[in-house]
């Protein structure tokens, strides 16, 4: 299937489309339409890989990986997303986060290193990425196990949280962890300027994991599919979804998993007290601000690049609206959900799955008849700092995490100049 900006021009394959990441003109790539699935053709009882690829092959027709996609799948989405019941009858969750880093971004990492893997080396380029935790190590976890890939990554010195950091910094050589001296936005306007330095391309190619790519976002539909289907399947009714949102693209997954007929009802997003996304759904006015600080650390986006695709798919405020609704949640909030799912659901959550919990007690009078499915984003023992202190104990740590926690780590600092990224990766 072909893929095109969001902001019109040609349309590209999708394989060109995930090589490229951002499109020529600025916009973000989207596919020119979407399949109609019908729900009962899906084995509601089959894993991950099988559930995903049936959903997303037709993005893949008549594409250079159409022939990888189910070895893709496999390799990718090869690890347990079970849909927990809580102690309250009205509310499931979705445990996203075990994978090898615990946090969601394992799907989309894992399912681009593989992709990138197959495309031929020359034109195979080097993945660069600036984050502010979770989205770096789920990248190096998943280019690190694949020796043709090279991943460079920037992060701020002292953005980070002890075990992120402990995370970023534990690989092999294909693996440029860069401990930026500057903050997180100083990380982003090096990786633009190094987008931007044609001469650096040429002699080194780039592409970009951050959540703009498409091949992070079409195996991100896969849970959302898993989820509502096992749900159908039992209940025969539609399940509603609430999704810790910062940069909309775990979000948009669901909603364009319910584009292609999976059995969705209702998406709730859920932000932190970064709110351009509440208040444009409020008044219809885009209004991007400065991004601020807060305990769902991964969430912090002051102007989040999926609204673009969100808007092309439904560019008529009305029609948004009646899409999805959106809560904000600040951090006085999360902290007492954090403590009072411990007590209520016995269930330890990190920051952004609680902003999801936050937002379901906020949900006009949840009836019986409705059931909603909360997904956790993370495992509450990467963000131990803000957990433990609030349940009064020690989370465990999932083994995984425990195995890269036991690896050593070397440091490589850098100063927040072009000049200075530039001779990095030259001399690499
Ligand atoms: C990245 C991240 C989010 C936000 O996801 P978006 O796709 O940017 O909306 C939420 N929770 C955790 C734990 C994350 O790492």
């Amino acid at each position: 299937m072909l893929f095109h900006s969001t902001r019109g021009g040609a349309a590209i394959p999708l394989a060109d489309a995930i090589v490229t990441g951002l499109a020529p003109d600025g916009g973000l790539y989207v596919p020119e339409q979407f399949p109609a699935h019908n729900a009962a053709d899906f084995d509601p009882q089959t894993n991950l890989a099988s559930i995903g690829e049936q959903l997303i092959r037709p993005f893949f027709a008549a594409d250079l990986l159409t022939d990888e996609l189910s070895d893709i799948c496999r390799e990718a989405l090869n690890f347990p997303v079970p849909l927990v019941r809580t102690r309250d009858q009205n509310l499931s969750i979705v445990e996203l986060f075990h994978g090898p880093t615990a946090a969601f971004k394992d799907v989309g990492a894992r399912f681009l290193a593989a992709c990138l893997s197959r495309i031929s080396g020359s034109d195979r380029p080097t993945v660069m990425v600036a984050t502010s935790g979770d989205t770096g190590s789920a990248v190096a976890a998943a280019c690190a196990e694949r020796p043709g890939l090279r991943v460079v990554i920037l992060y701020p010195r002292g953005g980070v949280s002890a075990r992120q950091e402990h995370q970023l910094n534990c690989w092999g050589d294909n693996v440029l962890s860069l401990r930026v001296n500057g903050d997180f936005d100083a990380c982003q306007a090096m990786v633009k300027a190094a987008f931007l330095d044609q001469q650096l391309r040429k002699a080194c190619p780039l592409t970009s994991a951050n959540s703009i790519s498409a091949a992070r976002l079409l195996p991100q539909m896969s849970y959302y599919a898993a989820a509502s289907l096992r749900w159908h399947a039992e209940h025969g009714s539609k399940a509603n979804f609430i999704v810790p949102t910062g940069n909309l693209g775990n979000a948009l997954a669901g909603v364009w998993a319910r584009r292609c007929g999976m059995p969705i009802g209702r998406i709730v997003l859920a932000t932190n007290a970064n709110t351009v996304i509440p208040r444009f759904l409020e008044s219809g006015q885009w209004q991007p601000g400065d991004t601020v600080a807060t305990l769902a650390s991964a969430m912090d986006v002051g102007n989040p690049s999926n609204m673009e695709r969100l808007r092309h798919l439904h560019p008529g405020h009305q029609d948004l609206v009646e899409q999805v609704s959106a809560f904000a949640v600040d951090d006085t909030t999360i902290e007492a959900v954090i403590k009072d799912s411990f007590h209520s659901l016995q269930m330890a959550v990190c920051p952004h799955t609680a902003t999801a919990l936050a937002a379901y007690k906020q949900l006009s009078g949840p009836s019986d008849a409705e059931h909603w499915i909360a997904l956790a984003t993370a495992h509450a023992a990467k963000f131990e700092g803000t957990v433990e202190p609030l349940i009064g104990q020690a989370v465990e740590v999932p083994p995984a995490l425990a195995a890269l926690l036991r690896r050593p780590t070397r440091q490589v600092d850098i100063e927040p100049s072009n000049g200075a990224l530039r001779e990095q990766l030259l001399n690499w």
